[in-house]
């Protein structure tokens, strides 16, 4: 790992004794105090001021027990998770993720990066993360039910439309938000829409939340693109994942010119010479939830599936990783970069390893950090929150011409920080410190 500024080195040391083992926790805080030189640099009053250190801490932790009964009647035990990691903009805001990695360290990591995400979308929305070490994979559906319902058993009283508004990650779709929502309804006797986005189109969801994180992503791509005077057309694309962020990439990039010929599970990947086949995916995932190996089976011909390997061994034009922290290393970078590929755009939360990203940057491959890049979920779970707040509903193009609005202004607030700080074209530094100094403003402003 590169060096840090002297000033913050011992800011970093403080987070490994304070985190221990927290290893995706310490990997997003170094790759933020990595771009933060800089600023401290022009501005001592930051880490003067301990507002970096204060940054690191979140201000709430909630950690508790989810007991639920299974379908043989045997009750089971898992762990629930709320980090409420920064207020200074707005309420927290962040996901829920449910899957068996999570432990504390994985949701700080997200809630960590959360903070600069919400605060690059320009919305008065604070940072949080959540989630639980449950698996949804194999489980009927009277078993999530009955899992959510006891996961807001407990975080009811931690959340509220002005304290804290979750939404989905990894694990929780729309299915889960319902049964979420029902149960906060019920415990509170209060139709507070506002408490949690994400929610179902006629009662009270945002049109065009379920396709913001891929659509944004691939609008933010377009821009990074535009820059070097490139497009989407006529351009070969791997996009990893088959999830909700991955099946909206998918449909944006095709509908700009793209082909996407391959994305994956933690099973595999399918590589689909002809284009991947839309319809098809969303029937295999979104209807039947089966996995990605039944697409190759289906499909026939043009489509293979492939178990053993890298998704990025495959060239490309353009890589969107869309499935998962640290997915994509040194390794599949080389590949990539060997292969003619022209420009990565992180899906996901933090998927290409610290190593990756400096093979990228030395490679002049434009690399677009998710902060930045998959920041357009949150920002349109920000804009369902408005419509909640307003008693109203807005329609599918008004809303997706807000988002890609958004997209655009924060892809130039990337490119003017980069600049004013020396550093034309790098993304990295241009959202980790646009982020930051927004929110740093905000706290020096609202006291110790
Ligand atoms: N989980 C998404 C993210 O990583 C969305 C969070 C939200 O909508 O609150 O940004």
């Amino acid at each position: 790992m590169p060096s840090l500024n002297e000033k913050l080195h011992p800011i970093y040391d403080e987070v490994l004794r304070r985190n221990p083992g927290e290893v995706e926790f310490h990997q997003a805080v170094h790759e933020v105090l990595d771009s933060l030189g800089p600023v401290v640099a022009k501005q001592p009053d930051y880490a003067d001021g301990a507002v970096i250190r204060r940054l690191c801490e979140p201000e709430r932790q909630i950690i508790f027990r989810v007991p639920w009964v299974d379908d043989d009647g045997r009750v089971q035990i898992n762990r629930g998770f709320r980090v409420e990691f920064n207020s200074s903009l707005g309420p927290y805001k962040g996901g829920l993720r449910f899957h068996p990695s999570v432990y504390l360290g994985i949701v700080k990591f997200l809630g960590f990066e959360q903070i600069f995400k919400n605060s690059l979308t320009g919305l008065p929305i604070g940072g949080g993360k959540g989630g639980s070490d449950f698996d949804p994979k194999g489980h009927s559906d009277g078993e999530i039910m009955r899992f959510c319902q006891s996961f807001m058993t407990e975080l009811y009283r931690h959340i509220g439309e002005y304290t804290d508004v979750p939404a989905g990650d990894i694990g929780v779709g729309g299915r889960e938000i319902g049964y979420l929502f029902g149960q906060y309804k019920r415990i509170t006797n209060r139709y507070e829409s506002g408490v949690l986005t994400g929610k179902g189109l006629t009662w009270g969801g945002s049109q065009v939340r379920t396709e913001a994180t891929g659509y944004g992503t691939v609008f933010f791509t377009d821009e990074m693109l535009r820059t070097r005077g490139s497009s989407f057309d006529g351009k070969t694309v791997l996009v990893s994942g088959s999830g909700n962020v991955a099946i909206y990439a998918i449909q944006k990039v095709e509908q700009l010119g793209g082909r996407v010929i391959a994305c994956s599970d933690s099973g595999g990947y399918v590589v689909d010479e002809k284009g991947i086949d839309l319809d098809l995916l969303r029937e295999i995932k979104e209807v039947r939830r089966g996995r990605i190996s039944e697409y190759a089976e289906l499909r026939g011909g043009s489509a293979g599936y492939v178990t053993d390997g890298s998704i990025w061994q495959q060239a490309c034009d353009i890589a969107l990783p869309c499935a998962t922290q640290n997915e994509l290393n040194a390794d599949d970078a080389k590949a990539l970069i060997n292969n003619g590929c022209i420009a990565v755009a992180e899906g996901a939360n933090m998927p290409c390893t610290p190593e990756a990203v400096r093979l990228f940057a030395s490679a002049g491959v434009a690399f677009a950090p998710g902060k930045a890049a998959n920041a357009g979920g949150v920002a349109t779970s920000a804009l369902e929150m408005q419509q909640n707040a307003s008693r109203d509903s807005w329609g599918f193009e008004h809303t997706e011409a807000r988002l890609a609005d958004i997209m655009r202004s924060i892809h130039d607030r990337c490119v003017s920080t980069a600049e004013e700080y020396g550093l034309p074209g790098n993304y990295v530094a241009g959202a980790n410190i646009s982020g930051f100094t927004q929110v740093a403003d905000a706290m020096l402003a609202l006291g110790v």
